[in-house]
């Protein structure tokens, strides 16, 4: 991998707020940044392998997608303006139990082809047969928090968790340190708390986080209030889940009572602004969240509830949703958006010791925007124009771990053509 360095750039680190720095210097040594600062201070030590001309570009952490389901891609358009409970018992899981090891390796393939062009450099994946999906995120080198889908209704639900605990022994750190597998119950109300209570235990026992998706509707809530008397995530404490580190998608029917909990245990809240509004779920109170002190990321959510992997569009309707929903347009400002779309992802995850930020001794996650377009000038403020006047084809350059994935609008290994065809190709078998 060797000495990357990139030269110029208006760069925001997001480890001082988002402040912009004109023309820093940014390096990475075998992928970890190893200076990110004015170039006058940088005392180089070697050559660079790799030089990258920063002039005109933003550069920033990479985007991190909190929560998807990335093989859903081949779902993309198929079903779309339902309720949630027909949607998923009449569209989604009969074409599901159809789904072969290469459907999904190819659907994930297309999820990281995606998310690469779109600047996303780290996902959350929950989904069916992780191990194919894993090896599409390793060969096409992002980074993968992998996870199966954990059915407590199941009749093989115990056999499924077994599996499923050694699929995180087997792949932690794979990929060169990229993959940090969990464990995944799928929601409290597909997993019954006798199931709920062994995974916890499990994910206690081999020291990883639990991805669930928590209080995504109304109808959520009151599953909870008649299996446990309480709602979804008083229930959850109750259970223990928080006594391992969470990252729960969706959280939109909280109390107050819920959001400090959320707080205090130091969850990582996933909010899916998108996939929300589409399902007509309702608004997470992400504002309050914050206020509270909780840990918040965002995710994209999957592709046949979304219907994209653009973080940059969800950080966007995280703003704009938070000012229509509190009345209060200085509600969620560009740079706490921004910051959800990094840092805030990372900590959900999890990861924030690794990535989120541009910081020496972190991994090289970052990306370059082309801000030599006509909706980036003039320049009064780049966050402002990242997150209100931006479009994921802005970014041009893609790094994860310190190698350079995407240059200049261009895949450096991935085949997208070959990528499209196979996915297409699974798709037409499966509807
Ligand atoms: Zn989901």
């Amino acid at each position: 991998m060797g000495i990357l360095r990139i030269e110029g750039a208006e760069t925001i680190t997001v480890a001082d707020g988002c402040q912009v720095h004109s023309g820093w210097t940014f390096e990475a040594v075998d992928g970890e940044i190893t200076y990110v600062g004015p170039a006058e201070e940088f005392q180089p030590s070697d050559k660079p392998d790799d030089l990258i001309d920063g002039a005109n570009s933003l550069l920033l952490p990479g985007f991190v997608n909190a929560h998807t389901h990335a093989a859903m891609t081949l779902f993309r358009g198929s079903a779309d303006d339902m309720q949630l409970q027909p949607w998923l018992e009449e569209k989604i899981w009969p074409v599901e139990r159809k789904l072969k090891p290469e459907d999904v390796y190819w659907g994930t393939m297309l999820a990281a082809a995606e998310m690469l062009r779109a600047g996303v450099t780290c996902y959350n994946d929950m989904y069916h047969l992780p191990e194919q999906g894993t090896r599409a995120a390793i060969e096409a080198g992002i980074r993968m928090c992998p996870s199966g889908v954990l059915l407590g209704f199941l009749s093989n639900a115990e056999d499924l968790l077994r599996e499923a605990v050694e699929f995180c022994q087997d792949y932690d750190e794979a990929g060169d340190g990229r993959i940090k597998p969990m464990l995944a119950p799928h929601a409290p109300y597909t997993c019954p708390r006798p199931m709920l209570e062994k995974v916890i235990a499990a994910a206690a026992d081999i020291g990883v986080p639990i991805h669930i998706h928590l209080a995504e509707t109304e109808e959520n809530v009151q599953s909870a209030l008649d299996n446990y008397g309480m709602r979804t995530i008083q229930a959850m404490k109750e259970i223990g889940l928080f006594s391992v580190p969470v990252a729960a998608a969706h959280c939109v029917h909280l109390d107050e009572t819920e959001i400090e909990i959320l707080a205090e245990s130091q969850v990582g809240v996933v909010h899916c602004p998108g996939s929300n509004m589409k399902l007509s779920s309702g608004i997470a109170p992400v504002p309050e969240l914050l206020a509270a002190g909780a840990t918040v990321g965002l995710g994209t959510d999957g592709c046949a509830s979304n219907n994209n992997l653009d973080l940059l569009q969800e950080a966007q309707l995280a703003a704009l949703l938070a000012k229509v929903h509190t009345g209060d347009p200085t509600a969620l400002p560009a740079e706490v958006a921004l910051t959800l779309a990094t840092r805030g992802g990372a900590e959900a995850l999890n990861l924030a010791d690794r990535i989120g930020t541009l910081e020496v001794g972190k991994r090289a996650d970052a990306i370059l925007v082309d801000i030599d377009r006509p909706h980036f000038y003039p320049r009064h403020n780049l966050v402002s124009h990242l997150i209100y006047a931006a479009r994921a084809s802005d970014v041009r350059t893609t790094i994860v771990d310190g190698k350079v994935l995407l240059r200049d609008g261009q895949f450096t290994e991935l085949d997208e053509q070959e990528i499209i065809a196979h996915a297409c190709e699974s798709a037409d078998r499966l509807f």
